[in-house]
């Protein structure tokens, strides 16, 4: 995008510069040899004149006349009447010829030449471009449309099913598609259908390409594999043809997989985009279920794709015969993130305190890769302390940095600073504590960290739930409220230091008035279906889908839903004032309590 932006760019600036020079030296050759009025009268008069030309306009008097000297050279005069200058002529006796001026052919003297240049400057930015998306490779400059895909045999792929953790379900379902793979006879002996394509569908970092990559391993084929940002940059037909030489690299190698990565980044819905459709990424799409239309059922080719976005995607690559079967690949559960911690951590020299099943349970939402970087920090941590083993408190400090940012415990900060933050946090922990449907707590922390938050209470999620209640909701808002609270109660003043956790009530609080229709006077209707802002293009032609009435009830909910939590959260937290001042207390002295330690303060 940017390169080609750049190019269009060099392109305009050199047209310009051609046609500026073209002008320029066009005048310059006029202002040579035209010659006013007196200065022809006084050649005149010295009888230097030998013929003249003169072209007329035709419908008014004025025009042009070329004036040959005696000595050979000539003059240009314009005329602003030609009779006057015929009548001096006849006078003086000098032989002239009148002709009307040729019409002009502006396709010939300046569409012309313009087109010629566009096209050789087209010429050459074509070429530079082409050489730059082949930089990294041969470099030959017409060597447009060879494929970059990467090949991986049998034998270098070594990553197998064993290798992919959790996704149980999901490496069931591919099961068959390993087998398939192995002995393709098998399935087409009693004419059984396999499907040609999975797309593989799930937020970054949960193990798609991973498990792309383990079913080739497993069934020990070729693994043909291609990202769709690849084609994004490409000059146009080379996407089309890069799709076209893969597909023939593949069906001389089935059975084997093609794994187009990032998808989503050709195969967006058609249409769609802001200024213009996208010629080039249609070009690749189309050929690209060309080519899935064009071979046969059980040639051996299984064709996987991964997005993170799969409703963006044009609906034409999910008909059946291309990318029939859609798996879901998610964020492991707990069990899940122990196993893949059980995997990365293989390498790893654990101490005896190392509990990877506690690790798993800190660690909602975490996907595999996130898990990954995390013992790898643990790893960094323990080997910038010399030791050859990683233990528990590596894990907590990379956790830490990986989630929150690393403490700064240098970072100075005033005495009544740190009151403040640990009133904050307490008002926080103690509403974990006593709401019954959210923590328990599993740390309490005001060490600042990198990321500019004063301090932190984390909790710790007992179980992975698939669905919030309302009451869930409006105790998560109270929980987010609690440290504005407390610093209320305790300072009769406020900071700006809730700032992100009013936004994070206030978004909770607007969802369930227009998402979960969890509000009872506007009812259960969804009125927010901005879908991140995908299709700019889309929304702007699209009307708001409710009136200002609704808007501003919409506001007035969001505000009682507030309200209602602000007033029971500091009623709470009143309860337990006393503990509010221990755990504070508690917080200075040791900067960071554990559960244990908070929970000994309820008594
Ligand atoms: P995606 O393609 O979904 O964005 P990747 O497959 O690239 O994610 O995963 C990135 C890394 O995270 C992998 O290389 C692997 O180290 C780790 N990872 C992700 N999911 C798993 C898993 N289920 N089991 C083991 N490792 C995983
Ligand atoms: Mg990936
Ligand atoms: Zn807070």
């Amino acid at each position: 995008m940017n390169k080609n932006g750049r190019g269009i760019n060099l392109v305009i600036s050199l047209l310009l510069v051609a046609m500026m020079l073209f002008w320029f030296s066009s005048t310059l050759r006029r202002m040579e040899s035209t010659c006013t009025q007196a200065e022809f009268d006084r050649i005149m008069d010295s009888g230097e004149v030998s013929g003249v030309l003169i072209e007329q306009n035709r419908e008014v008097p004025t025009g042009s006349a070329h004036i040959n000297l005696k000595d050979g050279g000539d003059r240009l005069l314009n005329v602003t009447d030609v009779n006057v200058l015929i009548e001096q002529l006849e006078a003086a006796g000098v032989e002239y010829i009148l002709e009307d001026v040729p019409a002009e052919n502006v396709f010939l003297t300046s569409i012309l030449p313009a087109l010629i240049l566009v096209g050789g400057l087209f010429l050459i930015f074509m070429m530079m471009n082409a050489q730059n998306a082949q930089a990294g490779g041969g470099g030959k400059m017409m060597n447009f449309g060879k494929s970059r895909a990467r090949m991986s045999v049998g034998g270098d792929n070594k990553i197998t099913l064993k290798d992919v953790a959790g996704l149980k379900e999901e490496k069931e379902d591919l099961q068959e598609i390993v087998d398939f793979l192995r002995d393709p006879a098998k399935f087409t002996r009693v004419g059984a259908r396999i499907p040609k394509g999975v797309l593989l569908e799930g937020p970054p970092g949960t193990g798609k390409t991973l498990l792309a990559k383990a079913i080739a391993g497993e069934a020990n084929v070729p693994f043909f594999s291609i990202s769709g940002s690849d084609f994004v940059e490409m000059f146009v037909g080379v996407g089309a043809s890069r799709v076209r030489d893969l597909f023939e690299e593949a069906k001389k190698n089935a059975p084997c997989i093609v794994f187009i990565d990032e998808i989503d980044a050709v195969a967006r819905r058609r249409g769609t985009g802001m200024g213009g459709g996208h010629d080039e990424r249609e070009q690749t799409l189309n050929q690209m279920l060309v080519e899935m239309d064009g071979f046969g059922v059980n040639e051996g080719i299984i064709v996987m794709a991964a997005t993170n976005r799969v409703d963006i995607l044009d609906p034409a690559i999910l008909r059946p015969g291309r990318f029939d079967r859609k798996i879901s690949v998610g964020a492991p559960d707990v069990g899940g993130r122990e196993d893949i911690l059980k995997v990365h951590a293989k390498n790893k020299p654990l101490a005896e305190d190392v509990d990877l099943k506690q690790v798993a349970q800190t660690t909602a939402g975490f996907t595999g890769a996130d898990l990954e970087n995390l013992l790898n920090e643990a790893a960094i941590v323990a080997a910038k302390q010399d030791r050859a083993f990683v233990c528990q408190q590596d894990i907590q400090k990379a956790f830490i940095k990986v989630g929150i940012g690393s403490e700064k415990k240098s970072r100075v900060i005033s005495d009544k600073e740190k009151r403040i933050t640990a009133y904050h946090e307490a008002g926080h922990a103690i509403l974990f504590h006593v709401l019954p449907d959210v923590g328990p707590v599993y740390t309490v922390s005001i060490i600042p960290t990198g990321l500019g938050a004063a301090g932190y209470t984390m909790p710790l999620p007992e179980r992975d739930e698939m669905f919030m209640t309302r009451g869930q909701m409006m105790q998560e808002i109270m929980v987010s409220l609690g440290g504005r609270i407390a610093e209320e109660i305790i300072f009769d003043d406020i900071t700006t230091g809730a700032s992100s956790d009013i936004k994070k009530a206030t978004q909770l609080a607007k969802k369930m008035v227009t998402r979960f229709g969890m509000s009872e006077n506007i009812g259960v209707i969804c009125y927010d279906d901005d879908d991140e802002e995908v299709f700019i293009g889309r929304d702007l032609a699209h009307a708001k889908g409710h009136s200002e009435l609704v808007s501003g009830e919409i506001d007035r909910e969001i505000k009682r839903i507030i309200d209602g939590c602000y007033a029971k959260a500091k009623e709470t937290i009143l309860q337990h004032e006393s503990v509010l001042h221990k755990s504070a207390q508690l917080l200075l002295e040791k900067e960071r309590i554990n559960r244990t330690e908070f929970e000994a303060l309820f008594v």
